[in-house]
């Protein structure tokens, strides 16, 4: 298959001056023109991309997809703590059709939103590989691990096999980490399990880190040091170990995480609205520390916007005097994004070669007229709803904003039938306890 993107404003995310307005040949799902392509490519497909910026794919660093059914719950809760006892509730009568749909339409929200690949962390992951193969999505699955030891070697022996047969036979498309959850639900041989695993298969580590001044208290209380000191005492902390929110940190933690070349996932929505703080990202990159982008859950957002989580992370970085530019956003939104979760070679960039992750975002909106600085553009004023086409490894997946793989009504509501019968669930478990 052969598709040609014609006449549009290309922002390959190679330079900040490597700006073109040219076309993008694609054939067989990669990138094989850039720019000027020869009158000689014979295009089965043409996409007009006049009055469009393209751009790679959004990449969500760290979401929990299935958790779309907790949009705009229980927001009252302003503290993690309170917040997870909460959730914990509805998850636990979750069933594994709950967490297919829930994903199916995560994928939805986020492909519309110009996302074509998210790295995730749940329960059930063979439901989230089933939407994942049906939508065509890049997706980073977590093999996801709480408790103790025990129980994180019988989740291991249960289920890697398979998953890294999945990751074998989906070329690319689907990746595995191993992903215990914080070091508040996890014990200190689930950790070190964790990365003798990923050590073992050549996966990264997952996991969520030192989101919480409550959790950073905890733990230089119970252990006598902050979480990030405790997972480097673990041999935990590497250039695999894939860290999300790290919002409080101290001179030795940036230290440590420098050193040992761990990741940052930065979802300042998530930390905003869970009134965890704000994770210092300038201070981070300036000591060379890797940080990319991600929404969290919509459990803990309401959305899976990455415009927004890039509007955010510019305004809260400007707001504490330690600005990041708005090219430095959308790199940690597409480049770094790749970068840390291994996908570099074949996504991140527009580049000869790399698979064809391109999104066609529309200009023509009053609400972005003039366009004086395009990266500007797509973080202040460019929104999800801007975006117009996705391809992803070169399949047309959402085009004029209408999906082409997916029934997105079919998705509505079966979504809504099941987050009922969830609700039901969890009163019919209150009442016989
Ligand atoms: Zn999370």
């Amino acid at each position: 298959m052969k598709i040609l993107i014609q006449d549009a404003r290309i922002l390959p995310m190679t330079g900040e001056g490597d700006e073109a307005r040219g076309s993008i040949a694609i054939e067989d799902g990669v990138i094989c023109q850039i720019g000027e392509v020869d009158t000689s490519f014979k295009a089965d497909l043409v996409v007009d991309g006049s009055y469009h910026v393209a751009l790679p794919g959004l990449i969500n660093t760290h979401t929990h997809a299935a958790m779309q059914y907790f949009k705009n719950f229980n927001d009252a809760e302003t503290n993690l703590q309170s917040w997870l006892q909460s959730v914990w509730s509805y998850e636990a009568v979750m069933s594994d059709e709950d967490i297919y749909w829930g994903s199916l339409s995560a994928i939805a929200e986020m492909i519309a939103g110009g996302t074509t690949c998210f790295n995730d962390m749940y329960f059930s992951v063979p439901e989230t590989i089933r939407a994942l193969q049906e939508t065509h999505m890049k997706g980073t699955v977590g093999l996801t691990l709480f408790g103790d030891e025990q129980e994180s070697r019988e989740r291991i022996e249960r289920s890697l096999h398979s998953l890294l047969n999945v990751k074998r036979e989906s070329k690319g498309l689907i990746d595995l980490t191993i992903a215990p959850h914080a070091p508040y639900t996890c014990t200190d041989g689930t950790y070190r399990l964790a990365a003798e695993v990923a050590r073992d298969h050549d996966l990264m580590v997952h996991t969520h880190l030192s989101e919480s001044l409550f959790e950073v208290e905890e733990s230089k209380k119970t252990l006598g040091e902050s979480p990030v000191a405790h997972l480097n005492s673990l041999d935990s902390l590497h250039s695999n170990t894939l860290c999300a929110h790290v919002v409080h940190t101290d001179t030795h933690d940036v230290a440590t995480l420098k050193k040992q070349n761990a990741a940052v996932l930065h979802n300042p929505s998530s930390n905003c609205k869970l009134s965890n703080g704000i994770a210092p990202i300038r201070r981070y990159m300036d000591e060379g520390i890797r940080v990319a982008l991600g929404t969290d859950g919509s459990s803990s957002n309401n959305t899976l916007d990455m415009f927004r989580e890039m509007r955010l992370a510019a305004m809260i970085s400007a707001s504490q005097g330690t600005p990041l530019s708005p090219y430095e956003i959308v790199e940690m939104a597409t480049k770094t994004g790749a970068q840390v979760l291994g996908r570099l070679d074949t996504s991140g960039t527009l580049e000869v070669g790399k698979d064809a992750d391109i999104i066609l975002v529309d200009t023509r909106g009053i609400h972005t007229t003039p366009i004086n600085n395009p990266y500007s553009a797509l973080v202040f004023t460019l929104a999800s709803c801007d975006v117009s086409s996705v391809f992803i490894r070169g399949k047309l997946v959402y085009h004029s904003k209408q999906f082409t793989e997916i029934d997105i009504n079919t998705i509505r509501e079966q979504l809504c039938l099941h987050w009922e019968s969830m609700k039901q669930r969890v009163i019919r478990k209150r009442r016989s306890t």
